[in-house]
């Protein structure tokens, strides 16, 4: 089958809850994919930094070999060999304590926040039922019912109510907003330490370390998404470490599983992760060996540093090259590490959307978001090289 015929039957038979770019990839190495035609692309987009560390990472796919020939699932009914070191190692690279093992990102949000309302009812000592999470403006935490009630973007919410209760919004990176919005009933604040889907958008300098002394100051939890910020992305271990940051509970997803494996977790103290109790919560495949093996290379690789340190590398160069075009359609550049969002000038150049369409046409994959930006997250192993190419095809469409 051609690509065209992919996409038809892509259209015919699958829910159209996506409007992907006509790509049909096949197979896909390092930075490149392939699609049905031979065509090659390099991917700029990286599955929103699930594949951090390349496609078909060599180290990777061996430990997930080696484990698939040996056990992939029991149910936590019993325990695994690899499921105590996984959790150990998590621990140990977030400097916490404990491990609560999720799949996808969505439901690790939805461990953190039944996390903050026990530990504000049997903890803080919150009436009961009047829990309430602070939230950001223009967040994205995830797709479930609970996390949608929360959102401010009205395309995820329209008639898939009625809501959960118990969050207040409030704008991103004002931290008396913040202040204001605590009260005796706030058992936490959830926030991405740059958000991704709204555009990459870097919260002001210091804002991290105000919430953290907002959150100790009135005993509310300081719950990190870093699901699409951290393992690496943004030239540090977790997006916080830029501030010099310890939130009470890292949430991971997307890069934990190497896109291999769907593979999250809530990372926090003995105190707080104690609020669970056997039958309280759980996940027939949160925390199954073939997860936890690719999990804990992952945080091998990441133990060395390298990997950080190549990437605040190379976003160092990528960044000085983005601004020098001083491309006239563009209007901001911004990011951190190699996450970018290129924000077009709503007048003359209009819609991201167009643009991607032509960049992959030049053979580069990257996605709008927000409809105005243009997103960047290539794999963390890219090469000075590879970003040249890259930027040659941003410079031919942005010109
Ligand atoms: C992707 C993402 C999620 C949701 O993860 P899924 O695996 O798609 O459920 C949650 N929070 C943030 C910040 C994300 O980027």
């Amino acid at each position: 089958m051609d690509a065209q015929a992919h996409v038809d039957l892509v259209n015919e038979f699958s829910a159209h809850n996506y409007a992907p770019l006509p790509a049909v990839i096949s197979k896909a190495e390092g930075v490149w994919v392939e699609d049905v035609e031979g065509r090659r692309f390099m991917d700029f987009l990286a599955a929103y930094s699930a594949v951090n560390f390349g496609h078909s990472n060599a180290e990777l796919m061996q430990v997930a070999r080696e484990q698939l020939e040996r056990v992939t699932l029991t149910s936590r009914a019993f325990i695994t060999d690899q499921l105590g070191p996984f959790c150990k190692e998590l621990a140990e690279l977030c400097n916490m304590e404990t491990v609560l093992p999720m799949n996808t990102g969505a439901e690790a949000v939805e461990t953190a926040i039944k996390t903050a309302r026990r530990w504000g009812y049997q903890i803080k000592g919150v009436q009961a039922d009047k829990a309430k999470i602070i939230v950001c403006d223009q967040n994205f935490h995830g797709r479930t019912t609970t996390v949608i009630s929360f959102s401010t973007d009205p395309d995820c919410r329209k008639d898939f109510g009625p809501f959960t209760p118990g969050f207040e919004v409030v704008p991103y990176g004002d931290i008396e907003a913040l202040k204001n919005a605590i009260d005796d009933n706030t058992v936490g604040f959830l926030v991405e330490p740059i958000q991704g889907e709204a555009g990459i958008i870097v919260p002001p300098d210091g804002y991290l370390q105000e919430v953290r002394q907002a959150c100790t100051d009135s005993n509310i939890l300081f719950i990190a998404d870093e699901i699409q910020s951290g393992l690496g992305r943004t030239g540090k271990t977790f997006a916080c470490d830029h501030e010099n940051v310890k939130p009470d509970i890292y949430i991971l997803g997307k890069a934990l599983g190497a896109g291999i494996m769907p593979v999250s977790a809530v990372v926090s103290s003995r105190a707080i992760m104690d609020v669970f109790t056997p039958g309280s919560h759980g996940s027939t495949f949160g925390g199954n060996p073939l997860a936890c093996t690719i999990g804990r290379k992952v945080i091998e690789i990441l133990g060395k540093g390298e990997i950080q340190d190549h990437t605040t590398q190379l976003a160092g160069y990528l960044f000085d090259r983005l601004r020098a075009y001083k491309w006239d359609k563009v209007t901001t550049i911004r990011g951190r590490g190699l996450w970018v969002g290129i924000e077009l000038d709503r007048v003359s150049a209009g819609k991201a959307k167009p643009y991607c369409l032509r960049l992959m046409e030049e053979g580069l994959l990257c996605k709008d978001t927000h409809e105005y930006s243009i997103r960047l997250a290539p794999p963390l192993i890219i090469t000075k090289e590879e970003i040249d190419w890259a930027l040659e095809r941003l410079d031919k469409v942005l010109r």
